[in-house]
């Protein structure tokens, strides 16, 4: 096995940043269509805020706040999203109960590094998954107040897949440094941004990135926005949990 992709394969796109969801950027710079060239696997949100985004196996949802997952239609905007192709190296079965403290240990285990990209897919049983869903914004507060009447839903037993990238701390601001997950069952029913979770048993698959690409939105509100946080590391506690 290799952790040496070729440029396509190696890298994370990010569309846009952390730092502009907090400033309120909800405005969808890309649709669905003109960004699945970047990726077959990753998560975001869409234009207003109007739900969380789980992608895999060249598939793509909208998760919202009623608890539907729907998939979504390449007309669809986003102000915000992390692509890959997902080619993972390392994989790894769980048949033991471990809870998110103790399945992150095992995480920094098998990788190099904190100072490198991965993105991660687990499918299996999940006793627990707590997840939330970020809901439509008419106008574009900063997510610390959007968040504050975000549905949180708890998934018990339930079969499905999470999925997620590691973003170094260096990064923070551009993604979310450390661990973002989102999780979708089975059925594709349901899911949300990953808050907590058990798992019960399942299968560990972590691809190594070589790098980021960032693209920075054209739209009006992010020329204008005011990028700067007086306060990042809080602000994203609140906002990503
Ligand atoms: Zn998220």
């Amino acid at each position: 096995m290799t952790s040496e992709g070729n440029k396509e394969t190696g890298e994370v796109f990010q569309l846009s940043t952390m730092t502009s969801l907090l400033a309120g950027v909800y405005e969808g710079a890309m649709n669905y269509h003109q960004i699945k060239e970047h990726g077959d696997f990753g998560i975001g949100t869409f234009e207003h805020l109007d739900g969380e985004m789980i992608g895999f196996d060249n598939k793509f949802y909208r998760l919202r706040g009623d608890g539907t997952a729907t998939p979504l239609k390449p007309e669809d905007k986003t102000p915000f999203c992390s692509l890959t192709h997902f080619r993972p190296q390392i994989k790894k079965n769980f048949d033991k109960p471990l809870n998110k403290a103790e399945f992150e240990q095992e995480l920094h285990r098998l990788v190099p590094s904190d100072n490198l990209f991965y993105a991660y897919r687990i499918d299996g049983v999940f006793r627990e998954v707590r997840t939330r869903t970020v809901a439509y914004q008419e106008k574009p507060v900063p997510m610390t107040e959007a968040v504050k009447t975000q549905p949180v839903f708890d998934f018990e037993n339930r079969k499905g897949t999470i999925i997620g990238f590691w973003t170094p701390a260096f990064a923070q601001g551009i993604a979310v440094a450390g661990y973002h997950f989102h999780f979708i069952d089975e059925e594709k029913q349901g899911g949300g941004h990953v808050l907590d979770y058990v798992l019960d048993h399942g299968t560990l698959l972590i691809d190594q990135k070589t790098h980021q690409s960032l693209y920075t939105p054209h739209t009006e509100s992010f020329l204008k926005a005011d990028l700067a946080r007086n306060d990042l590391e809080k602000e994203i506690q609140v906002t990503e949990g």
